[in-house]
């Protein structure tokens, strides 16, 4: 089987927190946000045997632990070799344009132990339903990234349509009980704080209907405008939008994403 790849982040502290993480960035995405951080994986092939990712992730967790005996040394240079990674996370792109080998490479995580995440934007809830039944996956970060309706939909995704398709994929996850890390990241013209309520108003009618649900947090994120002349939204307006909302939901406020700063 071949992936379409678009990259290997061999560590990472800012896509799961609290966890180490390899990260596998899958190319292609059905989406065209114009604030898009990963245009170069939107389309693009670069096909690699699913056999190759499989050994990088074995490498990483190549300090395991094992029958075989070792000395202190050994296992302290082992240890200062690899860094404790204990998760894979698959990115994009939109990881979901590869199901089968999104699950293929979450088997072998798993049987080395790690813990699996799949970052989404939430296109395909037919395909987000199937992985989750079959059990490989452990938290899902999904990116909702305006109010669910259309033009603000459209203007954030560069596509009419998606609001709906994404509220199922939320809705899939709450059901399931899966654990869920909710992220939106706000730029200077989208969302509007209103529109930020909305998501939370939308979470909450979720976590009423789903008690089974396991949303762990709301993530608002500081976007990096695209225009280097357009300053980031201010953090003090998204660390008081996070405050109004603290009493009534699980919510963070993070720096501009690849920081991964959590205030
Ligand atoms: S969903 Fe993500 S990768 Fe796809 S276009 Fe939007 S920001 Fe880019």
């Amino acid at each position: 089987m071949k992936v379409n790849l678009g990259g290997l982040v061999y560590l990472s502290t800012v896509d799961w927190m609290g966890r180490a993480a390899m990260v596998i960035f899958l190319r292609g995405c059905p989406l065209r946000c114009p604030q898009c951080q990963n245009k170069a994986l939107q389309n693009g092939e670069q096909l690699v045997e699913i056999s190759y990712i499989k050994e990088e992730i074995k490498k990483i967790r190549c300090f395991m632990p094992t029958s075989e005996q070792v000395t202190l040394e050994e296992a302290c240079l082992k240890a200062a070799e690899r860094p404790l990674i204990s998760a894979l996370v698959f990115s994009g792109g939109e990881p979901l344009m590869q199901p089968n080998q999104v699950v293929s490479l979450a088997r072998t995580a798993k049987s080395l132990r790690l813990k699996t995440g799949l970052e989404t934007c939430g296109y395909f809830p037919n395909r987000i339903l199937r992985l989750l039944t079959q059990d490989v996956i452990d938290k899902v970060f999904l990116d909702i990234k305006a109010s669910f309706h259309d033009p603000e939909y459209e203007n954030a995704t560069g596509m009419a349509g998606v609001a709906l398709k994404v509220k199922e994929s939320l809705s899939i996850c709450m059901k399931l009980g899966i654990p869920l890390e909710v992220r939106t990241t706000v730029f200077p013209n989208m969302p509007s704080p209103s529109e930020v309520f909305e998501i939370a108003e939308a979470l909450l009618d979720l976590k009423f209907i789903y008690p089974e649900n396991r949303l762990e947090s709301f993530v608002i994120q500081q976007g990096r405008p695209r225009d280097a002349e357009v300053q980031p939204i201010c953090l003090e307006n998204l660390k008081s939008l996070a405050e109004s909302l603290k009493d009534r939901i699980d919510v963070r406020v993070r720096c501009s994403p690849k920081f991964g700063i959590d205030l």
